[in-house]
């Protein structure tokens, strides 16, 4: 392991500009995914920067937005957020999602902040002994004709075909949530859509947030499709096992019909996968069998499987499917 400074940052300015300062610098808050990645040397900052102690500030809390939403303050816990009445109440959907991440350790120590910058858990990323482009730019990509059966099968590159790990960002992007954050020239808001990135031909780089920014918050609409929605995850095993496919669903129904449709996979590929033209297949017609199935095939357009994950394809359309029915009727079961 790499020798390290650290620092505490007591509010959102100075923990911006003493990540500025410093090349390598790196935030910490939770450190449930950071502090591993260090130890594997996978990652090496010259600095921390703690940022717990911010807590007393906005970043912490779970509060009502001006126009009726709710923001997640990015120092939040995972725990925090899934117990939260507001958030269990108005947007079941995030709350089941997060529930269904982690262990309840993790899920007390992890951030809403470091959930949305968790990196894949491809197992060549962690091997510093193996070709991995993202851990180290054009050294290939092992996981290509390795181990893939946990890997993306939907807007993979030739350069890396990781999957994001995180239950709480497939709900998020159904959502349509904002991601705030602060740099040093200013803030700005990040379409959650926008925040994460496919591997292309930069598969080092997961998200489009820049290396002198921090998260201070994440902000749900008014919107939380509490009445219809379904968090439907297929992992290896029931408990603290990261997602082969995860479908996050939300319908606003008139009737037996859908009048909206939000529709987000994980486990799938590098970034929360929607596909608009699925959704606008499902609105407007009656919540069928038949329905349902035309919208997986148009979310799965263009999938492709590397070998050992050709499985997904087929289990993430039955997945879509079975997710579908459960939110149509207005009830959620696992
Ligand atoms: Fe590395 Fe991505 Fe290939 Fe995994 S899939 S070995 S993270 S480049």
């Amino acid at each position: 392991m790499n020798g390290f400074s650290y620092v505490r940052a007591e509010d959102v300015t100075t923990a911006v500009r003493r990540i500025a300062e410093k090349s390598g610098a790196k935030a910490v808050a939770g450190g449930t995914n950071l502090i591993d990645l260090i130890k594997c040397d996978v990652e090496r900052p010259q600095r921390l920067v703690d940022i717990n102690h911010m807590n007393h500030m906005p970043c912490g809390s779970i509060t009502v937005c001006d126009g009726g939403g709710l923001r997640l303050g990015a120092l939040a816990t995972n725990a925090e957020v899934a117990r939260d009445e507001q958030v269990r109440a108005r947007y079941p959907l995030l709350s089941e999602a997060i529930l269904a991440g982690a262990s309840p350790q993790i899920r007390n120590m992890a951030t809403v902040g470091g959930n949305l910058l968790q990196r894949t858990r491809c197992p060549y990323f962690y091997d510093t002994a193996t070709p991995c482009n993202k851990r180290t730019p054009e050294t290939g990509c092992s996981a290509l004709d390795g181990f893939n059966r946990n890997h993306a099968i939907l807007g993979a590159s030739e350069h890396c075909i990781a999957t994001h790990p995180s239950d709480m960002c497939v709900a998020l992007a159904a959502l349509e949530a904002e991601v705030c954050v602060s740099g040093p020239v200013a803030d700005r808001t990040i379409a959650f859509g926008d925040f994460h990135r496919l591997p292309e031909d930069l598969p080092h780089l997961d998200s489009n947030l820049e290396s002198d920014e921090i998260i201070t918050a994440v902000e749900l609409p008014a919107k939380g499709f509490a009445e219809h929605y379904a968090y439907l995850k297929v992992r290896e095993r029931t408990s603290f096992a990261f997602a082969l496919v995860s479908v996050a669903v939300g319908l606003e129904m008139q009737g037996d019909a859908i009048a909206e449709a939000r529709l987000a996979l994980g486990g799938v590929a590098h970034k929360p996968w929607r596909n608009r033209r699925a959704e606008t297949l499902l609105e407007g017609r009656q919540a069928s069998r038949e329905n349902f199935q035309q919208a997986a095939e148009a979310m799965l357009y263009g999938a492709q499987g590397y070998g050992q994950n050709d499985f997904k394809i087929p289990l993430a359309k039955r997945a879509i499917v079975r997710a579908l029915t459960q939110a149509a009727a207005g009830v959620q079961r696992q």
